[in-house]
C-alpha cells in the first residue's frame, strides 16, 4: 500500500515540476490504479507483488469508490457553482449600472429585456413611462394592444368604450375574463392590465367616443391607436387626430384579414379621410358580428399595433408612414402596400 502512494507521489510531484496539464497527472493516477488491481485480480494468490499490494483487491475497490465519489461531489458542486455564476452575470448585464430615468429595482428588472435592447434601451424605457397613449376600443384589437402597451411599460394609457363585456367577446378580446363578463369592457380592460404590470396609470373612458369630446381628450395624449369597430367611430378618431396633431395608429379586422397603418398628416402621412373618404356602402363592409372573425386575427393585427406604438414612442426601426401593412390569415401573407395623402382631402387637405 505504502509503495503505491509513494508512486503515486512521485508521478504527482513529477507532473509539478515538468508542468504536466493535472489532467495528465490524473490520467496516470488512473493508470496506476488500473495497475494495481491488475495486478490484485490477474496474480495468484501469495504472489510476493501482489502481497505487497495488499493481498487482495477488496481495499483497492474501496479506495476507487470512495475517490469517485470524492470527484463526482466536486463535478456536481462545480456546475451548481458555475450556473449560479451565469445567472448572477446574466442578471448584471440586463441591469446597466447607471440605469436612465427614475426607475426602481422592480421595474429595472421587469423591463431588463427591453433594456438590453439597442433599439430601446434606457432611454427608450424612459420615453416609454413618460407616453400617454389612448386606445380606442377595449374589444378585439384594443385587447392585445392593452395588454402589451401595459406589459411594456408605457405610463398613461387612457381606454375609452362604452361597451360591456359578453359571452361573445371571449372568444378573441383576451383583456378580458369570463367572470368579468357584463362588467363594462374599460374597467375590465383596466383589471386585466394591472393584472400584468402594476406600474403604469390605466384612464378608464366609459362612454361613447363622440365628435364633442374627442378633441379635447385627444389633446391629452401624444398618440391614439383605434381599434374602434365603426366606420362612424374611425371618422371621429381620425378628424380628432388631425385636428390635434396627433399621430394615429389604426388597424381593422375583418373575417380572417387585417390591416395596420400610421395616419399622421401633420408629418407627410395619410390620413384615414384620404384613402377612405366615404363611408363603405351598407352591406359592404360588415361588422364582426355579422361576418364573423377568426379568434387569433385580432390577437396579431392587436400585436403589430402595440408593436407599431412602441416604435413610435421610442424611435426605433421603420414605422408604417405612408405605408399599410395588409395581413391575410387565412394564407398566412403579409404586404405592405404605398398609401399617399390627397391634396384635396377634405379632412387634411390643405385647402
Ligand atoms: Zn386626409
Amino acid at each position: 500500500m505504502m509503495i503505491v502512494l509513494i508512486l503515486a507521489a512521485a508521478i504527482w510531484g513529477l507532473g509539478v515540476v515538468m508542468k504536466t496539464p493535472t489532467q495528465a497527472r490524473f490520467l496516470m493516477l488512473a493508470l496506476l490504479y488500473v495497475a494495481v488491481l491488475f495486478v490484485q485480480f490477474a496474480l495468484p494468490d501469495g504472489h510476493p507483488l501482489r502481497e505487497s499490494l495488499g493481498g487482495s483487491p477488496g481495499q483497492w475497490l474501496v479506495f476507487g469508490g470512495m475517490v469517485a465519489a470524492i470527484l463526482a461531489y466536486r463535478q456536481v458542486l462545480g456546475k451548481v457553482r458555475a450556473r449560479a455564476q451565469a445567472v448572477e452575470a446574466a442578471r448584471a448585464a440586463e441591469t446597466p449600472a447607471t440605469p436612465e430615468g427614475p426607475f426602481s429595482d422592480v421595474e429595472l428588472e421587469r423591463y431588463a429585456r427591453h433594456i438590453v435592447l439597442r433599439e430601446v434601451g434606457g432611454p427608450g424605457q424612459k420615453r416609454l413611462k413618460d407616453a400617454r397613449v389612448l386606445v380606442v376600443g377595449a374589444g378585439g384589437l384594443g385587447a392585445p394592444v392593452l395588454l402589451y402597451l401595459g406589459a411594456a411599460g408605457v405610463g398613461t394609457i387612457g381606454v375609452i368604450d362604452d361597451d360591456t363585456v359578453s359571452l361573445s367577446n371571449l372568444q378573441r378580446q383576451i383583456v378580458h375574463t369570463d367572470a368579468r363578463s357584463g362588467q363594462p369592457k374599460v374597467f375590465s380592460a383596466e383589471a386585466g392590465v394591472r393584472a400584468i404590470n402594476p406600474h403604469v396609470t390605466l384612464r378608464p373612458y366609459h362612454r361613447r367616443l363622440t365628435e364633442a369630446i374627442a378633441p379635447e381628450l385627444f389633446a391629452d395624449y401624444d398618440l391614439i391607436v383605434d381599434g374602434s369597430d365603426s366606420f362612424e367611430t374611425r371618422q371621429i378618431v381620425n378628424a380628432a387626430a388631425v385636428a390635434t396633431g396627433t399621430p394615429l395608429i389604426a388597424g381593422a379586422i375583418t373575417q380572417w384579414e387585417g390591416q395596420v397603418t400610421l395616419y399622421d398628416p401633420a408629418r407627410g402621412a395619410p390620413c384615414l379621410t384620404c384613402l377612405f373618404p366615404e363611408a363603405p356602402a351598407a352591406g359592404l363592409a360588415p361588422s364582426c358580428a355579422e361576418a364573423g372573425v377568426i379568434g387569433a386575427l385580432p390577437g396579431v393585427v392587436g400585436a403589430i399595433m402595440a408593436l407599431e406604438t412602441i416604435k413610435e414612442i421610442t424611435g426605433a426601426g421603420t414605422g408604417l408612414r405612408g405605408t399599410m401593412l395588409l395581413w391575410d390569415g387565412l394564407d398566412a401573407d403579409a404586404r405592405r402596400i404605398r398609401i399617399a395623402r390627397r391634396p384635396d382631402c377634405p379632412t387634411c387637405g390643405l385647402a
